[in-house]
């Protein structure tokens, strides 16, 4: 029994001192294992980040690009408006408006709020209501033939129907000078001035403030049998007679008649011939429009 009892005794001390053994290690493996994994795992976590936020911030922008474009497609229809405002003139002029000062029956262009056109071609309206842009002059103005008188230029169009008409009406025996051609918008202001410290409002009557003149369009020549602008009476010679009549077919039309100066604003011009082209030209002068007013009056206003 004693030996028995001495090997229980002695089984129960190994396996003490066995659990005993195991008891110590566990603290030692536990150490290092949590120093290694936290450099690791720390590092590559933050370098993603960065990367996904630029994508998402470039796709939202080109969504909006496409959907302006479409919407200045239909914009060209209203257009033809423009062209009709360049026409707007007033045919009867409003001559009880008692802003407007007169003289004579004349407006005076000093007491007019103008319309400014916004395309000049040669069949634009400039009168004392219609006016020319202020920075406005031909591009195309050429030195034309005018039996003797040099410096007159006209635009490229108006100035090969003059020669046109010049050589005919040579040919038919008349030798027609021109005596004034295109203005510029200085020399214009200051021959109004001169007119107007010499004869006073009396120059609302045959001569334009700048701007309001159709010699400033390039478009228009005064015709005479001297060297000079000659008087009402030359309507009466055989020259001014042949020139009224042929005018129309070279695209010219007398733009100041007698008994229209209230239309006009200015009085009876036999010498003052505008180009217009030869479609309007003819129609006046086959339908007795007596005035490029009248014709846009009736060709433009009422067909509104
Ligand atoms: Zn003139």
């Amino acid at each position: 029994m004693k030996k028995i009892l001495f090997l229980l005794l002695l089984i129960g001390l190994i396996s003490l001192t066995y659990m005993c053994s195991l008891d110590q290690q566990p603290p030692q493996p536990e150490q290092p294992p949590q120093e290694e994994p936290d450099p690791v795992v720390v590092e590559p976590e933050p370098e993603p980040e960065p990367e996904p936020e630029p994508e998402p911030e470039p796709e939202p922008e080109p969504e909006p690009e496409p959907e302006p474009e479409p919407e200045p497609k239909p914009e060209p229809e209203p257009e033809p408006e423009p062209p009709e405002k360049d026409n707007e003139f007033m045919v009867n002029l409003p001559l009880d408006d008692p802003s407007l000062r007169l003289y004579k029956g004349v407006v005076d262009p000093r007491s007019v709020d103008p319309h400014t056109l916004t395309e000049v071609d040669i069949t634009s309206v400039v009168n004392k209501f219609n006016i020319l842009p202020w920075e406005y002059a031909p591009t195309d103005l050429v030195d034309i033939n005018a039996n003797g008188v040099g410096g007159m230029l006209l635009r490229r169009e108006a100035a090969e129907a003059w020669e046109q008409w010049r050589v005919d009406a040579l040919n038919d025996g008349y030798t027609v000078l021109a005596v004034s051609s295109y203005r510029s918008r200085d020399y214009q202001a200051t021959l109004f001035n001169n007119y107007l410290a010499n004869h006073g409002d009396e120059a609302v009557l045959w001569s334009a403030y700048p701007r309001r003149s159709e010699h400033e369009t390039g478009l228009v020549v005064d015709l005479s049998n001297s060297w000079s602008i000659p008087g009402e009476g030359f309507i009466d010679t055989p020259m001014g007679q042949y020139l009224a009549e042929t005018a129309h077919n070279y695209g010219f039309i007398l733009r100041y008649p007698k008994g229209y100066e209230g239309d006009t604003g200015y009085t009876f011009e036999p010498w003052h011939y505008r180009y217009v082209g030869k479609e309007i030209a003819q129609k006046m002068q086959q339908e007795d429009i007596p005035t490029l007013e009248h014709y846009y009056y009736l060709t433009v206003e009422q067909q509104k």
